[in-house]
Formats: C-alpha cells, sequence, structure tokens
C-alpha cells in the first residue's frame, strides 16, 4: 500500500502555489508545506515547555528545540493560527481546479490542519478553558465515544455471574479467579520477553523493518498507567512496563504488541522510516501526545494484538510458550481466555467513568465504583484508573474507541477475512498520515 501511494504523489500536482522559476509546482508546494511542517514542529515543542505530558516524542532537528524561558501561550497560539491559514490554501478536498489532489498529500494538510487544531485546543485548556467529556475528546482526538448506561454491561455481567464458581459478590469471585493468573515477580522478565520473541516473529512475517529496529524494556514503579513506550528515534524505544499492581498473565503478549510489536514501536518505526526519512516529512518526527494521532495509535496498538495473534494461534502460544514460562498450569488457559473476552466487552465502562466524573456529575470515589461495578477492576487498579483519568483525561477513548475504529478500518479495506490481506491493510495505516476522521468505516 505504502508503495503505491508513493508511485502517485511523486505524479501529484497542486495548484496551491502556481508556477515558479525553474521548479515544478509540485516540487514548490512540497518545500512550501515543508516549510509550514516545520513551524508545526515549533509550536509543538513550545507548548511541551508549558505542559511535560505533551511531547511524547520528539527525533528532530536539535536547532528546534526551545530554549530559554517559555514563550506565553498567547504567542504560540498565535503562530498555530498562522499555520492554521496557510495550510488552509493547501489541496483540501477537492482543490486544485476541480480535481481532487492526491491522497496522501491531501492526507499530509489534513494531518497538519486537525493536529494544529488540537494543540490549539490543549492551549485553551492549559490557559483555564473549560470542556465538556466529548467536546474535549471531538477536539483533541477527532472522535466522540457513544454513551453507555449501566444496562449496556448488564447481559455480559449475568454470563460472568454464571460463569465464576463460588459464593460472595461478582467481583469477589471474579478477584478469586483472576489472582490465580498473577505472573511471579521473578518470572515476569523471562515470560514478557517470551512474548516479546512471538510478537515480533508474527510481525517481521508480514512487515518489513529496518534491521536496526531495536527496545529496551525497564520495570518501573509510581505510574498511572500499566506500559509505555518512548520512541527515541533512530528505530529505537524505551518500554517501561509498571510493576505497582500485580501483573496478570494475558498482559504479556497485550503489552508485548501493544507497546512493541506490532504496535506503538512498529508505528514509530514506520513513520519515521516512510514519512520522516523517505519523504522528510518532519512534522512526524514529534509526537503531541494529546492530538489525533494518539487514537490512531493506540488503536493499532490494541487491535495488533488480534492482528499477530488471532484466537486460536494465542491459545496455543499461551498454552506452549506463556503459561510454562510463568510457571502457570496450561490447561487452565481456556477457561481464563473465556472470562478475560466477557471482561475485555465492559471496556467502554472506563469512558463512562471518565465521563460522568470529569463532567462532575460523580467524584473520584464513586467513578472507582464505577470501574467496579461495571468494569469489574479491583479497587487498587480502578484507584490507579481514575488517577491515569486525572492525569490524561478523555484520552482513555482512544484504547477502546480507537480499536474499534481502527478494527473496522482495517477490515473495510482488506475487503476479506484473510491475515495476508488484513496484515496489509494494517501496515498501510501504520505508515500513513491517516488521523480518526479518515478512518474508513465498517458496514
Ligand atoms: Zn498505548
Amino acid at each position: 500500500m505504502a508503495a503505491r501511494a508513493a508511485i502517485v504523489l511523486a505524479a501529484a500536482v497542486s495548484a496551491a502555489c502556481g508556477t515558479g522559476q525553474g521548479r515544478a509546482p509540485d516540487q514548490l508546494e512540497e518545500s512550501h508545506v515543508n516549510e509550514l511542517a516545520r513551524r508545526y514542529v515549533g509550536v509543538v515543542l513550545a507548548i511541551g515547555q508549558h505542559d511535560p505530558d505533551y511531547v511524547d516524542a520528539y527525533y528532530g532537528p536539535e536547532e528546534l528545540r526551545p530554549t530559554g524561558s517559555k514563550r506565553p501561550l498567547a504567542d504560540i497560539d498565535r503562530d498555530a493560527a498562522g499555520l492554521e491559514e496557510a495550510l488552509q490554501d493547501g489541496p483540501g478536498e477537492g482543490t486544485g481546479e476541480g480535481q481532487p489532489a492526491h491522497e496522501l498529500t491531501r492526507l499530509r494538510h489534513q494531518y497538519l490542519l486537525r493536529q494544529l487544531a488540537a494543540a490549539r485546543t490543549r492551549i485553551a485548556m492549559l490557559s483555564g478553558r473549560r470542556l465538556s467529556f466529548d467536546e474535549e475528546s471531538q477536539a483533541l482526538y477527532d472522535a466522540v465515544a457513544p454513551v453507555k448506561t449501566g444496562a449496556d454491561f448488564e447481559a455480559v455481567l449475568e454470563e460472568l455471574d454464571r460463569r465464576l464458581p463460588g459464593s460472595g459478590s461478582l467481583i469477589d469471585r471474579y478477584n478469586a479467579f483472576r489472582d490465580r493468573f498473577v505472573i511471579p515477580r521473578e518470572r515476569l522478565d523471562a515470560t514478557f520477553r517470551a512474548a516479546i520473541d512471538g510478537c515480533r516473529a508474527r510481525t517481521l512475517a508480514h512487515v518489513t523493518l529496518p534491521p536496526s529496529e531495536s527496545f529496551t524494556v525497564e520495570y518501573v514503579t509510581g505510574k498511572t498507567w500499566s506500559g509505555y513506550n518512548w520512541y527515541q528515534g533512530n528505530y529505537r524505544s524505551l518500554i517501561q512496563v509498571n510493576t505497582d499492581l500485580p501483573i496478570f498473565v494475558d498482559r504479556a503478549i497485550d503489552l508485548a504488541c501493544h507497546e512493541g510489536y506490532p504496535g506503538h514501536h512498529v508505528y514509530n518505526v514506520l513513520l519515521e522510516k516512510h514519512l520522516v526519512r523517505d519523504r522528510g516529512w518532519i512534522e512526524y518526527s514529534v509526537y503531541p501526545l494529546f492530538s489525533p494521532q494518539s487514537l490512531i495509535a493506540e488503536g493499532t496498538a490494541n487491535y495488533g494484538i488480534e492482528v499477530a495473534f488471532p484466537r486460536e494461534e494465542r491459545m496455543e502460544f499461551e498454552r506452549r510458550v506463556i503459561f510454562p514460562a510463568a510457571g502457570l498450569n496450561p490447561a487452565d488457559v481456556e477457561a481464563y481466555y473465556t472470562v478475560q473476552a466477557l471482561v475485555d466487552r465492559l471496556s467502554y465502562a472506563g469512558n463512562e467513568a471518565a465521563r460522568q466524573y470529569l463532567d462532575g456529575q460523580i467524584d473520584a470515589t464513586a467513578a472507582a465504583q464505577r470501574l467496579i461495578a461495571w468494569g469489574l477492576y479491583s479497587k487498587p487498579r480502578a484507584e490507579q484508573r481514575v488517577r491515569f483519568i486525572d492525569q490524561y483525561r478523555s484520552y482513555v477513548i482512544n484504547y477502546n474507541l480507537g480499536k474499534d475504529l481502527v478494527a473496522a478500518h482495517v477490515e473495510a479495506v482488506a475487503g476479506a477475512p484473510d491475515p495476508a490481506r488484513r496484515w496489509a491493510a494494517f501496515t498501510g495505516l501504520l505508515s500513513s498520515p491517516r488521523l480518526p476522521s479518515g478512518l474508513a468505516h465498517g458496514r
């Protein structure tokens, strides 16, 4: 997919800049957008001086890094507004004398415009503006999560109630069941490494990565998240795994795929290879966390677990490799994942708890109770999640809504339930400037 797109890009002609002295219009347009992209990087890095969580990764030119004191937010916003205006003249939909601009060039413009709009929203928030949960997720992530109620989770909770043996409340029985599947601390690294090897082998069978790509793994404490990929550039990542709470056996493959292969590490490597290095699109050398790109990042990282490990393959790998590495009984694989598949269907409970909490309808204690009652979070995990919501706010929708939107897009592009086509569609998305509102919809 990426190769085909490259050929068409070379032929793309933009009417935006007219003709220049001795240079083809497309070259002129490209250099004009490159300059705007450079200024966009400056805007993102300047916001990062005000917001320590904002710049998730930057591996572009050192001279663009801000030095000295922070620029006032109003000044940064003025730059962003000027850039938006300059980009409005670019090849949006249907410009160019009625000729649709080429897909990749158009997506590049849309990417810059939407990322800038999100940057301006973040500036407004840092300046004290309050948005509702849905307004915020629309402005920052280009998407709004559907509203669910307790009734939406009832059938799944009843099914779990029937399946989990013993006496006591459902949450107590679920916690007791799940406690049997903790990876012992001393086996954690070996289990995680076995999972990474499995995810990497499956990914490399379908995706071409630069030979020098690699990552290191660290175990950390005192974080609101369970895992994090810090992309360093040069095809390298630092992956941190939080050991504050017990790590259950399903997290081995989930984290290895989500943070590593074919998730965040691969997404960043492919963007660096195809967009930053091959095309010189500098805007991809910076990753603002509170931006539409995050829905694609988290959505592909979560959907990538199923792309790498369709259910039957996963069950086989869990029985043969992961459960033995964790010192658990492989005979329990089926029972564990049957329950987990049901619990996964409660994931939108997290969005509802966050929406009601951030919209001021419930307090932190009630938000944790929602996560426990509707999402079957253990108490410490629910409290950790509320701290995550405090820090990252409507970012929570990127995981489950992101996964569902990415799944619908990949399946629509693949056109058939064929593993090779699914990998091709998935890799195409990982290598492209596409944002949430540009995703294809499933049937
Ligand atoms: Zn992630």
